[in-house]
């Protein structure tokens, strides 16, 4: 295979200014811009450094449809976590032999609908209790078991405890479940791990290693022939510019040694990493506020367009697009949203050009659990959401309108 010369990120400044006015000014703000051209370079960089890996792609980073069949037509497949990404993945095209079925405490509606809709799909166990229900509703398809891979600082043995127990089978439960499960008749084809998210560094890659050499471990004592040994996903991208990318190739050599001596298909499954870089988030400056501190630069993107900077104090970088944004002096400004919430901030004390009523921002790898996460909170409609590609965009998704934040509620006008 030929190493592919696409660059390793692609940072905010590395966007078109006038080319998103255009876009803002066409589709309204706020706007979700997705770059299918973009997702396809990382898909790409991904099997150029995991020549031999299986890539399922994560969908709850972000399940638009054209995003779907643009990750479909590279070749992965689909790793979901529910009844609706299992459905949306199959409307895009992903044959169910192609879809994982991560199931974590599923609902018995979901499990009724995956292996009615998707029989052949693989369903990935986090727990005995799930197999019993798999059973009981006469599945005996493609089964991996999730183990779970943390082990406590200073500590051998497992020792997940609270919410983190919630996923995954303990390790030393694992080879005694694979077991029982074939005993019963499924097809028990792997096993899996999936650790977090936001692997960026040196140290988070050695911490990578050792989750996968505990499941190299797993895999080696395992009482069955396993298809597949599934690594999961969590491969960062740099949210802040002086942050460097992953190091894909040191990653992958992490892996393929941590798994030496496994005979089994390497599977990865990455969300973030196919498609943060690829999407921006087009807001425009409602309201300018002086304060004794930062300016306040109200915009009309909120907490509820993008949770992740109000869910997990996540950063992300801000440009502003005004025309004259290189002229004009810079202030410390600190970006809100229309959301009655004090923790509705997009942005705080960044040094940006002096914001304008009018003025569009640019919010960066908005890509990744970006639309996904968004709310109609505060009956804000959810954004649109267009798709370039080959040079043109297109809408890939409405702007929900005021009509539909009532499209379900019974007893209201629509129903008299
Ligand atoms: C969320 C998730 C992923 C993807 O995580 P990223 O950080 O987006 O790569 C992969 N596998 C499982 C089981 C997950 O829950």
């Amino acid at each position: 295979m030929t190493a592919v010369e696409v660059p390793a990120v692609r940072r905010l400044a590395d966007w078109s200014a006038p080319s998103l006015r255009e876009l803002a000014d066409e589709y309204g703000t706020p706007l979700y811009v997705q770059d299918l051209d973009r997702v396809r370079e990382n898909y790409d960089r991904l099997a150029d450094a995991f020549p031999d890996a299986r890539v399922h792609y994560a969908v709850k980073a972000n399940a638009g449809q054209r995003v779907l069949e643009t990750l479909r037509e590279a070749g992965a497949g689909a790793e979901c976590a529910s009844a609706g990404e299992v459905s949306r993945a199959l409307e895009a095209g992903f044959e169910p032999s192609a879809i994982h079925y991560t199931a974590v405490n599923p609902p018995a509606r979901d499990l009724e609908y995956v292996l009615d809709a998707a029989p052949a799909a693989t369903v990935v166990a986090g727990a005995t209790d799930t197999v019993d229900r798999l059973a009981d509703r006469g599945f005996d398809g493609r089964l991996a078991v999730r183990v779970h891979p943390r082990v406590g600082a200073g500590h051998s043995e497992d020792v997940a405890t609270g919410a983190d127990a919630k996923f995954g089978i303990p390790r030393d439960r694992a080879a005694a479940a694979l077991r029982d499960a074939a005993a019963r008749g499924f097809d028990v084809v792997g096993i899996h791990a999936h650790a977090g998210s936001g692997m960026l560094t040196a140290a988070d890659v050695a911490a990578h290693r050792e989750v996968v050499e505990r499941l190299a471990a797993v895999a080696r004592e395992a009482p069955v022939d396993l298809e597949f040994v599934d690594v999961g996903g969590g491969f960062g991208v740099p949210y802040r510019p002086a942050e460097a990318p992953l190091d894909l190739g040191a990653l992958a050599d992490a892996t393929r040694d941590a798994l030496a001596g496994v005979d089994a298909d390497l599977v990865v499954e990455p969300g973030r990493f196919l498609v943060a870089d690829a999407g921006v988030l087009l807001t425009a400056v409602n309201t300018v506020k002086r304060t004794a501190g930062p300016t306040l630069a109200g915009v009309d993107a909120g907490m509820t367009t993008l949770l992740r900077p109000a869910l997990y104090d996540a950063h992300h970088e801000v440009r502003s697009l005004a025309r004259d944004a290189g002229d004009r002096p810079q202030r410390d400004v600190t970006v809100v949203g229309p959301i009655c919430e004090s923790t509705d901030v997009l942005a705080a004390d960044r040094r940006l050009p002096r914001p304008e009523r009018g003025d569009v921002l640019a919010v960066g790898n908005a890509g990744a659990y970006g639309i996904e996460m968004a709310s109609q909170y505060n009956s804000r409609p959810r954004p649109a959401v267009v798709a370039l590609a080959d040079g043109g965009d297109e809408l890939a998704r409405e702007r929900e309108s005021l009509a539909d934040l009532a499209a379900h509620e019974h007893g209201g006008p629509a129903d008299q």
